[in-house]
């Protein structure tokens, strides 16, 4: 690029230190300016840092005492020559640094700049890009490590072998296309038809993917599902181990849904908890009772828990139908008033789900129920750690896109189409993914993705 940015990198508000960081042509004739090294050596060198001051040029006044970190070209977060000032934190402070360095030259990034320019210096793809967003806005570790994946490129190479396989296949197809001549079509569209079958099945496992990936970005949507005055909000509170959801025993008072996020050894729930399930004639309450009824459908994991101290009831037995082919854990509420209830305990035994004992008001048992939580979902959803997963709605979307070109490119061979013809969804299909890494993204979309990065990255 032929400008310089600058921005301030580091968080607004007083931190240990704040960052500005300048990127392009004119970084270090700008920092000569305005820095006085304590060692006045004149050679920069990349990956090195110097200690001095930073001053106003205008009338040498000091304005911070700071280290400058040096990268020189190539070898830098954009590739292009790049300074950072680390300052004693502050805004007043960060503000007349980056203000001096416009004065002098600069010019103020947008938001996602530094990153924007690693991607079209080359240093980076789009997907890549993306994975630096998510890394930075990952709740859990979980979501972090599969960011860190996506940082490293996995799923551009992944992208970049299927891509590979599709133009073998256009190369066949152009074959045919060129030389009309020799009578290699028969052979040509069953070879086609192989190789297609193969794509779409690496791409459906892609897509499929992100469901295991949503778990891991959007947290295990878990509902805390129980008949009024099971102790569901006190299982809440019990676990978030704070109020913020209303605990009552006047039946059906948590008419609305409550959410909050936790996380348990790197995985990361989202907890729902909802109304109590009842016939009932309380319309606000009836729209609660339903609500339930349709996050439960929705969960990732049901949380169903029993009162250990009543008997088993007719709402009971309905909760019992529901969670029987879902993911669940059963939880027996209570035991601090009764340890056993025989005829509760059998009939759920049935339904041979994992159950747990516990005191939701005494916060006893709960660290089995986490246990139980975490051993669910390591073997079911995470075993596989070297897969990649998808985790972005967008490459999901243009995998999507790709697999359904392919579908018509099969259909199109099977059919007996000329083969130039089938060729037109396969070429779509690779843009399709071409998309994904950036290779022919629009600049609207380039923008679009820019634009979620924060100020100074
Ligand atoms: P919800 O209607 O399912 O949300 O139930 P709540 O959490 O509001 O609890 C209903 C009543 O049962 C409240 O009075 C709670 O204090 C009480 N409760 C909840 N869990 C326990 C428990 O483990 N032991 C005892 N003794 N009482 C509990």
């Amino acid at each position: 690029m032929e400008n310089t940015i600058v921005a301030i990198s580091t968080a607004a508000g007083n931190g240990g230190i704040g960052i500005v960081r300048l990127s392009g042509p004119k970084s270090f004739e700008i920092i000569n300016k305005i820095f006085i090294p304590k060692n006045k050596e004149k050679e920069i060198k990349g990956y090195s840092i110097k200690y001095g001051n930073i001053i106003n040029p205008e009338n040498n006044e000091i304005i911070d005492e700071v280290l400058v970190s040096y990268f020189v070209s190539p070898k830098s977060y954009t590739t292009e020559n790049m300074c950072e000032i680390n300052t004693h934190g502050g805004m007043t402070v960060e503000r007349k640094i980056l203000n001096i360095c416009l004065k002098n030259g600069a010019e103020l990034a947008e938001p996602g700049e530094f990153t924007k320019r690693a991607f079209l210096n080359g240093r980076i793809d789009l997907a890549q890009a993306e994975s630096i967003i998510d890394l930075i806005n990952s709740k859990s570790d979980k979501e972090a490590k599969e960011s860190v994946k996506g940082l490293k490129g996995e799923l551009s190479s992944k992208i970049n072998e299927i891509e590979n396989k599709i133009t073998d296949v256009m190369v066949n197809i152009e074959v045919v296309v060129d030389y009309p001549e020799y009578d290699i079509e028969e052979i040509t569209n069953n070879e086609a038809l192989y190789k297609l079958q193969e794509i779409k099945k690496l791409l459906e496992e892609l897509e499929k993917s992100f469901d295991r990936g949503k778990l891991i970005r959007d947290g295990i949507k878990t509902v805390i599902f129980g008949k009024p005055n099971a102790g569901k909000s006190s299982l809440l509170n019990a676990i978030l181990n704070e109020d913020r959801a209303i605990v009552s025993d006047i039946e059906g008072t948590t008419r609305d849904s409550i959410e909050e996020y936790i996380n348990i050894e790197g995985l990361s729930l989202k907890l729902i908890d909802t109304a109590g399930i009842r016939q009932t004639e309380n319309k606000i309450e009836q729209i609660g009772v339903e609500k339930s009824k349709r996050f439960a459908n929705e969960a990732d994991l049901i949380i169903a828990i029993f009162d250990l101290s009543s008997d088993f009831s007719k709402e009971d037995q309905e909760i019992a139908d529901i969670i029987k082919d879902k993911q669940a854990i059963i939880v027996l509420n209570k035991v601090d008033i009764k340890q056993d209830n025989n005829e509760t305990e059998e009939l759920l035994q049935k339904i041979e789900k994992p159950i747990i004992k516990v005191s939701a008001l005494k916060k006893e048992g709960l660290n089995e129920l986490y246990q139980k939580i975490v051993e669910l979902f390591s073997l079911n959803n995470f075993c596989n750690g070297n897969d990649v997963v998808i985790t972005n709605e967008r490459h999901k979307n243009q995998i999507r896109k790709a697999k359904e070109n392919i579908e018509k490119a099969m259909d199109s061979v099977k059919n007996n189409m000329p083969i130039d013809i089938s060729s037109i969804p396969i070429k779509q299909a690779l843009e399709d993914l071409g998309e994904i890494t950036g290779k022919n993204a629009s600049e609207d979309i380039i923008n679009e993705i820019f634009k979620k990065f924060c100020l100074g990255k």
